[in-house]
């Protein structure tokens, strides 16, 4: 059997039995997997710490036939993003990494995008200990590379533009309307939310990081942004509920 090699991010890693783990990896060259690794439990294991959730690792596995999981033989730490898990905040935005790429990520499908940009937040939450801007720019780019992100110009339903004006949004509509189309149930958007946004499509993130954006704007944007998800992903994302950003 032949063995594989790969740069890869744990997404999540479950004890199985008393020795083992089975681990979800995004591994850059074959996409998502989920794989067992035996003897990672033991003090003396030769993982050691590298299958803490979103370390970046180099991984060896070989696929065993008619088996879902593949067999992890060796992993090596690139980079640890655990001494961020110590801050509460930062650690649910990790949950929501691992739990939205879970989510979005199909099986088997080598994305360097993806790839990136979770690297990208990561490390820019190590870094700065402020989580909210990284979270809503991975839930912005998530939406935009699974093809999934609407218009945020354009009202859905009539087509008009509506740069300049609040927008509406609700559960069944798959996008933003403007004031005369929106639904009776929609919730506003507003116009410094949208803005928002479409600043976050054209600027990079340690731009943003620096801009001193609006912490209710952006808070108020990746509400709606993880509603989108879960809407496409017919989904609810369970470390959602512990999201409460105060920075
Ligand atoms: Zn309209």
């Amino acid at each position: 059997m032949p063995v594989h090699e790969s740069e890869a991010i744990i997404l999540q890693s479950y004890p199985l039995g008393e020795a083992d783990r089975i681990v979800s990896f995004f591994s850059r060259g074959a996409g998502r997997l989920r794989g067992v690794a035996k003897g990672a439990r033991r003090t003396k294991s030769r993982f050691g710490s590298t299958l803490e959730r979103l370390s970046h690792i180099r991984i060896w596995y070989y696929e065993r036939e008619t088996r879902d999981l593949v067999r992890i033989n060796q992993s090596e730490l690139i980079e640890s993003f655990m001494v961020a898990h110590a801050d509460y905040d930062t650690s649910v935005a990790f949950s929501l990494f691992s739990e939205i790429s879970e989510m979005v990520l199909p099986e088997r499908e080598p994305l360097d995008a993806p790839f990136r940009l979770l690297l990208l937040v990561s490390k820019a939450i190590k870094q700065s200990v402020k989580p909210a801007v990284p979270l809503a720019y991975f839930c912005l780019w998530t939406l935009k590379l699974a093809g999934w992100l609407p218009s945020l110009d354009h009202c859905c339903l009539c087509g008009r533009n509506i740069a300049a004006e609040p927008g509406f949004v609700a559960p069944a509509l798959e996008g933003v309307a403007c004031a005369k189309c929106k639904p009776a149930s929609s919730r506003m958007m507003p116009k410094e939310t949208l803005t928002l946004a479409q600043r976050m499509l054209f600027e990079k993130l340690d731009q943003l990081m620096q801009a001193n954006l609006p912490s209710l704007a952006v808070h108020e944007l990746t509400a709606h942004l993880l509603d989108w998800i879960e809407w496409h992903g017919e989904k609810h994302l369970k470390s959602r509920e512990l999201w409460e950003p105060t920075n």
